[in-house]
């Protein structure tokens, strides 16, 4: 094969390409699939790829317009599902897409849809999916992602074949990302570190400028954290909260191209739909642009801690080395992880819907502490 074909571009998942790729020769695909793996395992990856080779016509080409359209997440018949409740799927929304996977495809034979975060289901949810996820229309694959198996209803889980993920391993995503990106080592580093591992990410946010803004911001804060003082230290949060939101500016221009095609080929229908979509993305945004300037707090405290022990070859934000050689020097174990959980707890505040700049606010403060009087 000459061309590149999208199972080529899942990185370190060898064998679950050859199985599903060989299911789709077969014609073998099953009705119910379900993916489990850590988060940056590829899994998202491996449900578009699966996505393409069913609606190519050229085997999985990657390069056809069917293939780009799933690629870039606008083919009219591969759907991508996220629970819309705060840590659940709420029984309104899979009502909605129940009814949506028994209407006909749009313009392909099969439709596809990929179900994030499985686990969420609550037992009210998963009864509602059930029978479908049983007996999906004939021209309906549905492909459910979890990061564990064992966070799945057993009722959902039993109805799917299960396909299981490996962790990629640092060399494999640094090489892919480098590949994708042309990236340097030291970059495709620090953004690995800044988006959990998870290549497509890293991939996205090595391309936007406002996203690796607002990560320099974060560990500049960090570095003067010990010399600022309260009032400093406010201002750095709404600074940063600031450059966090940035980045919208990037997709509420993404966003005005697509309002602006759909509307030439479709008049004015669909608006709703697609308003409802772009908030939500915009909302997800922001979301992930708040987890990685918490991620890079992460990197950044553990990154000196392995100065403070000697293990360079372990720095991931090697551009801000120099800096944390004077944190290095009185940090301690047991001071490093006081620091990292005071970044735990603000996750843990934000994903309780506490005001993002509030807990990042507390966050400064406590690390603060840890480095003006480590022991
Ligand atoms: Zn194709």
């Amino acid at each position: 094969m000459t061309n590149r074909c999208v199972w080529d571009e899942l990185v370190g998942q060898r064998s679950v390409a050859d199985h599903l790729a060989a299911a789709v020769r077969r014609g073998a695909v099953s009705h119910a699939y379900l993916f489990v793996g850590p988060a940056g395992a590829g899994k998202k990856s491996a449900a578009r790829a699966l996505a393409c080779a069913i609606l190519c016509d050229d085997d999985a080409c990657g390069a056809c317009p069917a293939c780009r359209r799933v690629k870039r997440g606008a083919h009219p018949d591969v759907h991508v599902i996220a629970p819309e409740g705060a840590a659940t799927y709420m029984v309104g929304q899979i009502r909605d897409v129940i009814h949506d996977v028994n209407l006909a495809p749009v313009e392909a034979a099969r439709k596809i849809y990929i179900v994030e975060a499985a686990d969420s289901f609550n037992d009210s949810s998963a009864n509602a999916f059930l029978k479908t996820l049983e007996e999906p229309p004939d021209d309906v694959v549905i492909i459910l992602l979890a990061t564990t198996y064992e966070a799945v209803l057993p009722t959902v889980s039993s109805r799917c074949q299960v396909v299981r993920f490996r962790r990629m391993t640092d060399a494999d995503a640094l090489a892919a990302l480098a590949e994708r990106t042309g990236a340097s080592a030291e970059e495709s580093r620090a953004a690995l570190a800044a988006t959990g591992g998870v290549l497509v990410r890293a991939a996205e946010f090595l391309g936007s400028t406002a996203r690796r803004q607002a990560r320099d911001r974060m560990l500049g804060i960090l570095k003067g954290l010990t010399v600022s003082d309260e009032h400093d230290v406010l201002r750095s949060a709404r600074d940063l909260l600031a450059a966090v939101k940035a980045p919208l500016e990037e997709i509420k221009a993404l966003q005005a191209e697509e309002v602006r095609e759909r509307t030439e080929f479709l008049g004015s229908k669909g608006g709703k739909a697609l308003a409802d979509r772009h908030k939500r993305q915009l909302t997800a945004r922001e979301r992930e642009g708040v987890t990685e300037v918490l991620n890079a707090t992460e990197s950044w405290l553990r990154d000196c801690l392995m100065i403070s022990q000697g293990e360079l070859a372990l720095v991931s934000n090697i551009d801000a080395a120099d800096a944390m050689e004077e944190v290095a020097y009185v940090l301690s174990p047991g001071a490093a992880a006081t620091a990292l959980s005071a970044v735990k707890r603000a996750r843990r505040r934000i994903s309780y819907n506490v005001n993002p700049q509030l807990a990042i606010e507390a966050m400064l403060f406590d690390i603060q502490e840890v480095l003006k009087c480590p022991r």
